[in-house]
């Protein structure tokens, strides 16, 4: 085994927690608001008119619009108005860095009052609609122009929405089994779940969409075939694997890279995801931050981050590493790792770290590296062909859904001009 497989240090129990208490630990973290909660949080807002939570907004929903939909009762409506501006205005409402964000940016802050709940209402609307299998979108008349989508994330699916409103007939080439992108395999599972990504997928697909999963271009179909077969190419197809630690021991068994360990997650029962009984995560990012949580929360008795560089150098958003604070991570600082060592029966046993003062060696059993996300390789693809538009991480070197959707949309709306459309 090695990096990306699983080593079980308890090997009849991939943990010792029970399922309801796996179950607890991975349930949503911001529980949706009842109605009742929902009208009182509404009939708070302002209803600024130079909203700045829309302005923070990077797909600009018009978030006093679609509270005002709340306040008074017309939850379809107020779907409608996330929906229109942000294709994963469902997945958004649970996953996006709203701190640093529409609520960062509410007018209540200024007041040292809490800002709206603008996360929790846009999730009571979109919920709605989504519980509801209420159809608020549907294609347009069609134009007999053809669009491939290379890449089933969040941009790629975002373009699909508004192409297919617009009448232009697309098919989405996807490697992975599922669509989706990380919103199925590698958001934290606290905050989304993947049946609520695949169900918000599902409305998009449900356009009218040719999906063809299970297809890597660039590998089971060349990229030139697919700009030849089709009058526009939008290339959404995110960042590749986690980047190698480049030190001795990292493919002995019980290393894993974070996105790996995040997916079986995401994808396998609970206690099949087998987990150390002290974890080392390695980096200092969000998905470092998401991966030594998840550990702790699978039943790890400790999961560590360790970081080369000082506290205020982590690139995590603040309340990210508050959380998992509270979730009884530990920190080490100033610990830059040389070595991964390993037992006498060829187990990771540990990790030696240089410190200020020499070196030590973190005594562990798993490690999970997350020190961020290479490209992917598998073609290359004209930037400036006057036919080809990208989108998302891929393009954005790495950002939020919202960035991805809000690329996604504005790649739809140019593909759609050079298609001889009129952009609204
Ligand atoms: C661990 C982790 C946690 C995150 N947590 C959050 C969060 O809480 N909130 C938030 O807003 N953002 C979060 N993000 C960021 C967010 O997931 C991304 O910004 C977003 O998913 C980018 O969307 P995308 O469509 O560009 O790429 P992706 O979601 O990566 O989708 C790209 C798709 O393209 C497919 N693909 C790749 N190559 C090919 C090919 N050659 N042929 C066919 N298909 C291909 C891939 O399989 C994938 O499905 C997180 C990211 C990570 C890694
Ligand atoms: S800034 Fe705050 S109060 Fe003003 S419209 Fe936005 S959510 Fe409402």
């Amino acid at each position: 085994m090695g990096r990306g497989e699983w080593f079980a240090p308890v090997p009849e129990r991939a943990t010792v927690l029970t399922d309801a208490q796996l179950a607890a630990n991975f349930a949503d973290i911001a529980p949706p608001l009842s109605n009742d909660a929902a009208l009182l949080e509404a009939n708070k807002c302002l209803f600024c008119h130079d909203a700045p939570c829309t302005i923070a907004c990077p797909t600009h929903i018009d978030v006093p619009a679609f509270i005002k939909k709340i306040a008074t009762g017309n939850l379809r409506g107020s779907a409608r108005v996330i929906l229109d501006a942000n294709p994963f205005g469902h997945s958004c409402a649970r996953a996006c860095p709203v701190e640093v964000l529409c609520e960062g940016a509410c007018v209540l802050n200024e007041r040292d009052e809490q800002p709206i709940k603008i996360a929790l209402l846009q999730r009571h609307a979109t919920d709605y609609v989504l519980e509801k299998k209420l159809k608020l979108f549907e294609p347009g008349k069609p134009t007999g122009k053809r669009v491939a989508i290379i890449g089933a994330g969040p941009a790629g699916l975002a373009c699909t929405r508004d192409l297919r409103c617009a009448g232009h007939a697309v098919t989405v080439f996807e490697a992975k089994p599922q669509p989706g992108g990380l919103n199925t395999y590698g958001i934290a599972e606290y905050k989304l779940k993947a049946d609520v990504a695949l169900a918000e997928v599902q409305d998009i697909l449900d356009l009218g969409v040719e999906l063809k999963s299970g297809v890597t271009v660039g590998r089971d179909i060349p990229f030139e075939q697919v700009l030849a077969e089709y009058d526009a190419v939008f290339v959404g197809i995110g960042l590749g694997a986690t980047k190698a630690l480049g030190i001795p021991g990292e493919d002995l068994p019980g290393v894993v890279d974070a996105l790996s360990f995040i997916e079986h997650l995401k994808t396998h029962p609970y206690r099949d995801t087998r987990i150390g009984k002290r974890v080392v995560v390695i980096g200092a990012g969000n998905t470092a931050i998401d991966a030594v949580t998840q550990a702790k929360r699978l039943g790890a008795a400790e999961a560590t981050i360790v970081y080369r560089r000082g506290e205020s150098d982590m690139s995590c958003y603040h309340y990210e590493y508050e959380l998992a604070k509270r979730d009884g991570c530990g920190f080490r600082f100033q610990a830059a790792p040389q070595r991964i060592v390993a037992n006498g029966s060829g187990a990771v046993s540990g990790v030696e770290v240089r410190t200020p003062s020499g070196s030590e060696t973190i005594p562990c059993d798993m490690v999970i590296v997350a020190i961020g996300q290479g490209e992917r390789g598998e073609f290359a693809w004209p930037p400036d062909h006057p036919r080809v538009f990208t989108g998302g991480d891929c393009a954005n070197g790495g950002a939020e859904i919202v960035n991805a959707a809000a690329e996604g949309v504005t790649a739809a709306k140019r593909i759609h001009e050079m298609l001889g459309g009129i952009v609204r």
